[in-house]
Formats: C-alpha cells, sequence, structure tokens
C-alpha cells in the first residue's frame, strides 16, 4: 500500500512567534490519528522550534531545500549534514521556486538528490510544467524530461526514500489548480514512467502528491483519485484550521 502524505511548505513565512502559534493551533486541531503522514516545513530558523512544537504528536518537520555539498564555502546555505544533526531527515527538492527564482537546473537537482539520498535523507522531489509548456501539448515529455534528468540515475533501492510532488507551475500560489482529472493523468503518466524506466514494484509504491492551489474546497476530489497519494500545500498550510481540514480529506 502506498504512503499517503499530506506536507505543508510554509515558504519565507512566520517568524519564530508566528511559528509556535501556528504549531500550537495545529497541534491542538490535529486529529490523533491522522489518515496520512503528516509534514511541515518550516524556513530554515524554526526548524528546531517546531520539533519543540509538534513533540508528542504525528507531524514530522521536513527542510525547504538544502546544498548539494558535504560542507565549505558556501555562504549561506545548510547542508544534509547539519539538518540531520538536529533531527531532520526529509527535504524537499526541486520546488518551482527554487528553479525559477535560484537557478535550480535539473543537473543541480540531480547534484541534490544524490547528496541527500547519500546521507540516508527521504526526499520530496518537486517537479512540473509551466503553463506555456501544456498550452502547446508539452508537458508530458517536459515531466520526463526533469525525471529523467534528476532523478533517474538513483538506483532501485534508493526509490523507498523518494516521494514525488507534481506540481504545475501554472497552479502554484495562483488559486488556479489542475482539475482531478488532469492531476489523475499526469500521475498515471509518471507512474507508466517509472515502470518503464525502472519496474512497476517501484511505480507502484512510490507516493505521487499533487501540489498547486489545494484547499480545503478542492482536497476531497483531488485526493480520491487513483493515483494522486496525498497533497504539498503550500498557501492553505498556513492556516491550521484549513490545513487540518484538507489532511481529514483522507
Ligand atoms: C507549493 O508551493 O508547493 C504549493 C503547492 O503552493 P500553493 O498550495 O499555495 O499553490
Amino acid at each position: 500500500m502506498r504512503k499517503k502524505i499530506v506536507a505543508g511548505n510554509w515558504k519565507m513565512n512566520n517568524d519564530l512567534a508566528e511559528t509556535q502559534e501556528l504549531l500550537s493551533h495545529l497541534k491542538m486541531q490535529l486529529v490523533k490519528e491522522p489518515q496520512a503522514e503528516v509534514m511541515v516545513a518550516p524556513a530554515f530558523t524554526n526548524l528546531y522550534s517546531a520539533f519543540q512544537g509538534l513533540k508528542d504528536t504525528p507531524v514530522q518537520v521536513v527542510a525547504q531545500n538544502m546544498h548539494q555539498a558535504e560542507n565549505g564555502a558556501y555562504t549561506g546555505e545548510v547542508s544534509a549534514k547539519m539538518l540531520k544533526s538536529i533531527g531532520v531527515d526529509t527535504v524537499i527538492l526541486g520546488h518551482s521556486e527554487r528553479r525559477a527564482h535560484f537557478g535550480e537546473t535539473n543537473d543541480i537537482l540531480a547534484e541534490k538528490v544524490n547528496a541527500a539520498l547519500k546521507n540516508e535523507m527521504r526526499i520530496i522531489f518537486c517537479f512540473g510544467e509551466e503553463l506555456a509548456d501544456r498550452k502547446s501539448d508539452k508537458h508530458f515529455d517536459l515531466v520526463a524530461k526533469q525525471l529523467l534528468e534528476s532523478l533517474y540515475q538513483i538506483t532501485d533501492s534508493d526509490w523507498k526514500n523518494v516521494v514525488l510532488a507534481y506540481e504545475p507551475v501554472w497552479a502554484i500560489g495562483t488559486g488556479e489548480t489542475a482539475s482531478p482529472e488532469q492531476a489523475q493523468e499526469m500521475h498515471a503518466f509518471i507512474r507508466k514512467n517509472i515502470s518503464e524506466k525502472f519496474n512497476d514494484e517501484i511505480a507502484q509504491n512510490v507516493s505521487i502528491l499533487y501540489g498547486g492551489s489545494v484547499k480545503p474546497a478542492n482536497a476531497k476530489e483531488i485526493f480520491a483519485k487513483e493515483d494522486v497519494d496525498g497533497g504539498l500545500i503550500g498557501g492553505a498550510s498556513l492556516k491550521a484550521v484549513d490545513f487540518v481540514e484538507i489532511i481529514n480529506a483522507f
């Protein structure tokens, strides 16, 4: 059975006090045994306090990014080893905002994927097409290329530490959501692609999350699709009541 996962990406939002407030609301409102694995990704400065705030809950604390080098002269960056040293063992890689604003190419992401897996971290690997790709009917090719160039160098045994997040760029933070059918169509394509390049067991076992303006009003319908195993949630994860409603959509 594939794992169901709902992960909140808090991006560069909330200082320490605001994060602590959100954490305490989340802790209060979360049901005891959610039907999905729940994760939150606060800013680096709030990771440690998130651990404290979420003690005795099933919520996992994950990082939004990491550098591909083990250590060295990379001012402003954070390594896998540093994350692991405070207990963070999952990292989001390849978010479209990292690609668009910080020059993360498929090649750089392949290095990040390798570094994270080598350090025995779990990755949530994000990818997805821009609106122009979809309009010109290149979205399947584009997604296949992102997977091929950044992820398919991994070994069969690495897949146990991989979660995928299909996030069409045109749906992120725009209020516009892929329809449940569009999400299902792409998720089924991704699974088939993995099955062809690796094998069917891997393809059937990897969790593929959808991300892009998921909110309480549409979560149930999207999560009900056969190949959608959960969501990566941006805006709606910043309000505990909405995030919890999305988690409870399973
Ligand atoms: C995201 O940033 O990963 C995301 C899906 O954002 P939003 O839910 O706000 O579209």
